[in-house]
């Protein structure tokens, strides 16, 4: 774990370095959990965004997307639940006036059981080498009954005390396990208190007479209140879905991990809109098919798995999380919910408006049920991240950092480099840049060894480097490095768009889902 930590601070070194991510206004010692992007962030981010926009609007023609607004009437969150609802459940310790979530204390109680357990396999598998029946061993090896029979008691006890909101009950938990506050290393805790995550802020003056409004903690409000609006303008049959990319807000209490819990952060959400009774089909459906949108990126298959939820959200029939094995474990990336007819109802009630659907095909009217597709950006960044740095030692002892990012996401595409700054090397070059740079992401370098501008290209993951010599002024030929295997080749300058296009192309990503 020891080393994960380390590599994840150094993760966190390189984003900085290579402007990917920095602490939001740094010049004034940064805000806590607030991030910028930087030049090479912003790319990734956004072919982040085109991808699964395009994934969810264009391979699935009854899928259309909209752009709402981050204010909305305060209602709304009257609504949905969030004013009553949005609630963390916190635990001071009291000697390091530090704040925690007694949700997230638990479950990193119980994550230790489960560490003791796979230790105690680990060390047996070494243990007896080949002969090793792992599933025998984890039926009946004492010290992993024992452990496996704490963590589901501890289990049983955490979800109803989750399930009946009983804050004592988390706090006893505590208490009974003997928690320690990192920080201070004692056991003097508070009670524990709910608090809302939500931002509140003010529109208009107070002369005009103020209403207190909030900033979207989620964007799925912003799809259920133009369910109709969209339905009717775009004569829509249900089934289908909305579509939303944007920000979102949450006062986040336990703000740590970089940009994995932020207090401001980008979600891409699906609302899909089915007949009451068909939302167990498509929640399944649709967990499908956002595993395979997330598989096909080719970070590793065993690094994804599916959590369904111990606790059902008030407005839920079923819920799954798909988890990526972060460097801190395997963590939510997406959540994917059946959230019945519990909102557009709920809206309807509040609003006094009818946004029932009328189906012709049943000849009846009904408010649908939804099935929630809901990514984050930031942590999809993160996984891609983590993922794909990587330390080589090099043959000759040479080192390397590389990103072994997906070429379709890498920032740039395609890096320029004539060999020596002179004998008309540099105008080739600029050359081939005019040449890519309608297609491409294309950067031009001039500046270093060209050892040196390789490293700088691998460092944020550009998949090619065409390098403009001498032979490139009598045959137009240019060499292309490859990224991953160094390997460099002599190719005709007409190939390169073939050559590249091939690799980073959005499409033959698309075609896999
Ligand atoms: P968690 O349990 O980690 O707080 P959540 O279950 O509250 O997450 P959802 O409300 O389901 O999260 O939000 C959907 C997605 O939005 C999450 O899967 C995650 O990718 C992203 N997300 C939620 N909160 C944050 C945050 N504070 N920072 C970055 N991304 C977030």
């Amino acid at each position: 774990m020891a080393q994960q930590e380390e590599v994840f601070k150094k993760l966190i070194a390189h984003c900085k370095e290579y402007g990917f991510v920095f602490p939001s206004s740094e010049i004034y010692d940064g805000l806590a959990a607030v991030y910028d992007y930087g030049q090479n962030g912003v790319e990734l981010k956004n072919n982040i965004k085109r991808y699964w926009w395009d994934a969810m609007t264009m391979l699935n023609d009854n899928v259309v997307g909209i752009d709402a607004a981050i204010f909305m009437h305060p209602t709304t969150w009257k609504a949905s639940g969030h004013v009553d609802a949005f609630n963390d459940p916190l635990i001071d310790n009291r000697d390091s006036k530090k704040r925690y979530r007694a949700d997230v204390l638990i479950e990193e109680l119980l994550a230790k059981f489960d560490d003791k357990i796979e230790k105690e396999v680990e060390k047996a598998a070494k243990r007896f080498g080949e002969t090793f029946d792992e599933a025998l061993f984890r039926q009946t090896n004492p010290r992993v009954v024992e452990n496996r029979e704490k963590r589901d008691a501890l289990h049983a006890r955490f979800t109803k005390a989750l399930n009946d909101s009983n804050l004592d009950e988390l706090k006893q938990i505590i208490v009974d396990y003997e928690v320690v506050c990192p920080i201070s290393g004692t056991k003097n805790w508070t009670d524990v208190r709910q608090f809302n995550l939500m931002f509140a802020t003010e529109i208009g003056s107070t002369a005009d007479g103020a209403m207190k409004i909030y900033l979207r903690p989620e964007t799925a409000q912003g799809i259920f209140v133009n369910f109709l609006n969209v339905q009717k303008t775009g004569r829509m049959k249900i089934p289908f879905g909305i579509a939303q990319i944007g920000k979102a807000f949450r006062n986040e209490i336990v703000a740590r991990q970089f940009i994995f819990r932020m207090r401001e952060f980008e979600q891409m959400e699906m609302q899909f809109f089915v007949r009451p009774g068909e939302e167990m089909k498509w929640f399944e459906y649709w967990k499908q098919f956002r595993l395979r949108w997330h598989k096909a990126l080719g970070l590793g298959d065993h690094k994804y798995r599916f959590h369904d939820h111990d606790k059902l959200a008030h407005y839920a029939n079923a819920a799954t999380d798909i988890e990526f094995e972060m460097p801190f474990g395997f963590k939510e990336v997406e959540g994917i919910h059946s959230r019945t007819d519990f909102d557009l109802g709920s809206h309807e009630k509040y609003s006094g408006k009818n946004i029932k659907y009328f189906d012709p095909e049943l000849n009846e009217s009904y408010v649908p049920y939804v099935i929630e597709t809901s990514i984050g950006v930031d942590r999809t960044f993160l996984s891609i991240m983590a993922a794909a740095y990587d330390e080589q030692t090099l043959e000759g002892g040479d080192s390397r950092v590389v990103l072994h990012l997906p070429a379709v996401l890498a920032p740039v595409k395609v890096a320029v480099l004539p060999l020596v700054k002179k004998d008309g090397l540099p105008e080739k070059a600029r050359e081939v840049m005019n040449l890519l740079k309608f297609d491409f992401k294309a950067v031009y370098d001039e500046k270093d060894s060209i050892g040196k501008r390789y490293r700088r290209q691998d460092a944020v993951g550009t998949p090619f480097c065409v390098t403009i010599d001498h032979e490139t002024l009598e045959n137009e030929t240019v060499t292309i490095r490859h990224r991953d295997s160094m390997q460099q080749e002599r190719v005709k300058i007409s190939e390169l768009y073939g050559i590249i296009e091939n690799e980073v192309s959005l499409k033959s990503l698309l075609k896999k889902l």
